[in-house]
């Protein structure tokens, strides 16, 4: 079999995949194929961040709408929103994806990838199986898929992970959902706002969104509880799952019959069964064992080269890697490597902050699109005491004049994780009707290391709901005074 040789070969044509080689080939005459099992965009453009946020916006508008005397609102009208839905994930048809590798100068190959030695890839194609060699570096960035939980009957009874979540087709009128992570959260709140009746979310913890604030899961739970249409179970795992006439429908269709949860307390008939238990590396096909890896997320250095790999011609981005699951993370992840990639090929040193992924180390923001927003950014204050930092925080509830002008009903609360050592922040936390807008300052001020002392000359505009900021000052001044 004949060799095709590239400059750089990266397996999975997610976000992160996409960014790593064009990033590494820009501005030079570099050649670059990216392997893409299913969809170029990744599980991100079709299966989850867009068609989910296009399924939470509308609610989110209603929700404001209601807020605002004087506006009349109606819906959401399901039909519209799935259709809307489907325009953004292209009917899941990649071709302005592939059209846009071709226009960097990026051969796109469709096929499954895997390892088969140093700078050596297999690709299965449709047309047989090609071989690849990489002058340069092979990147893996082939994502996570869902985990389906390990109680009996579940597999049988064909649930819906995710991608059938974002992509439904039917509102189901009773729904469990088994997790209460962002997953969970998220489908929960959609799935309410596009009018199921019964949604009972299962948890096997305390409370949702294990890793935040404990305020902030408080107010989701409560923000979900509002809905009238979801029940959160906590403490909550089923014990056995049994459904009549399970049938692979499709994506986004009801699998079959009733599904019947056994529980600690009785039992538990839903019409379909979400199972949003968490995400596992797609290496189980990718011959990591080729060069010498064990299975499962593949770890790298803050180059985002591969551990124990030498030669320094492997990397990983994204998902895969297991350092922070999030598309922005992924893609910055990427630029990370492309830089570097693109230096060691043209033998320049690594000098400078740029070649180095300094942001995954707890500097990571999110945003949690469920009613209200969850919004937060480094350490919380749990996590900065475990860290060893001399901590001291400040909290209040967001209630200044562009909130309460933005909508009758503005619920929010704020907290600052101070690292009194330095005076800087270390993290941030924001809960409320469209917090995540908010998140980009903090998380300026945490990566720039900005004192709070100069955080003071950061005049909010007014009356803007950043003006919650200042209040935050005021009550961290007052509080160093004392
Ligand atoms: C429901 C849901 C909602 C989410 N919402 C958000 C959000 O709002 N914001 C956010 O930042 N993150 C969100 N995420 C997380 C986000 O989707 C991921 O962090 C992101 O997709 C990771 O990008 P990636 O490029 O690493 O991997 P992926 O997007 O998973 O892409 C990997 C690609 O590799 C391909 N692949 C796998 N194996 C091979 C192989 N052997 N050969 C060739 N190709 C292969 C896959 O087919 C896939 O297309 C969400 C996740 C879920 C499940």
């Amino acid at each position: 079999m004949s060799e095709v040789e590239y400059d750089v070969i990266v397996l999975g044509g997610g976000p992160a995949g996409e960014n790593a080689a064009a990033y590494a080939i820009a501005g030079s005459d570099r050649t670059a194929a990216l392997v893409e099992r299913e969809l170029f965009g990744g599980e991100c453009s079709y299966w989850a961040c867009i068609p989910s946020k296009a399924l939470l916006r509308p609610g989110a508008v209603l929700g404001l709408g209601k807020a605002m005397p004087g506006v009349s609102v109606s819906g959401p009208q399901v039909a519209d929103v799935l259709a809307r839905r489907d325009q953004f994930v292209h009917n899941r048809d990649d071709s302005s994806q592939v059209d846009w590798a071709k226009s960097a100068k990026i051969e796109p190959i469709r096929g499954a990838g895997r390892l088969v030695g140093e700078r050596l890839v297999e690709v299965a194609t449709d047309d047989g199986v090609r071989v690849l060699r990489a002058r340069h570096a092979v990147v893996l960035a082939t994502g996570t898929t869902a985990v389906i939980p390990d109680i009996p009957g579940v597999r049988e009874a064909l649930p819906w992970t995710s991608r059938d979540a974002t992509n439904l087709t039917v509102v189901p009128r009773r729904v469990a959902i088994i997790g209460g992570g962002v997953v969970a959260c998220e489908t929960a709140t959609w799935l309410a706002e596009l009018g199921a009746a019964e949604v009972t979310m299962l948890v096997r913890g305390d409370r949702l969104l294990p890793r935040a604030e404990r305020f902030a899961s408080d107010m989701v739970l409560a923000g979900l509880r509002d809905t009238g249409a979801v029940t959160v179970r906590l403490h909550t795992e089923p014990q056995l799952v049994s459904r009549r006439d399970p049938e692979d429908t499709g994506v986004g269709r009801i699998h079959g019959g009733p599904v019947t949860l056994v529980l600690d307390d009785g039992e538990l008939e839903v019409d379909e069964l979400i199972v949003a238990t968490g995400r596992a590396p797609a290496t189980e096909h990718l011959g990591l064992d080729a060069v010498g890896l064990p299975p499962g997320y593949v770890e790298v250095d803050d180059q985002l080269t591969a551990r124990d790999v030498p030669g320094a011609w492997l990397y990983a981005v994204g998902d895969v890697n297991h350092r922070a699951a999030l598309t922005h993370m992924g893609k910055y992840q990427a630029r990370v490597c492309g830089d570097v990639i693109a230096a060691r090929a043209e033998g320049r040193p690594l000098d400078g902050s740029r070649f180095t992924a300094s942001a995954d180390h707890q500097q990571v923001p999110q945003v949690v699109y469920t009613s209200p927003e969850h919004a937060s950014i480094g350490l919380t204050e749990h996590d900065a005491r475990a860290a060893g930092y001399a901590v001291d925080t400040v909290e209040l509830d967001v209630a200044v004049a562009g909130s309460a002008l933005s909508r009758d009903d503005f619920t929010g609360h704020a907290k600052l994780v101070v690292d009194t050592t330095e005076n800087r922040l270390l993290g941030a936390t924001f809960v409320g009707p469209d917090m995540g807008e908010q998140l980009h300052a903090a998380t300026i001020a945490v990566v720039g290391r900005v004192p709070l002392d100069t955080l003071w000359h950061a005049v909010p505009a007014f009356p803007a709901v950043s003006e919650f900021w200042l209040r935050l000052l005021e009550a961290w001044r007052e509080r160093s005074a004392t």
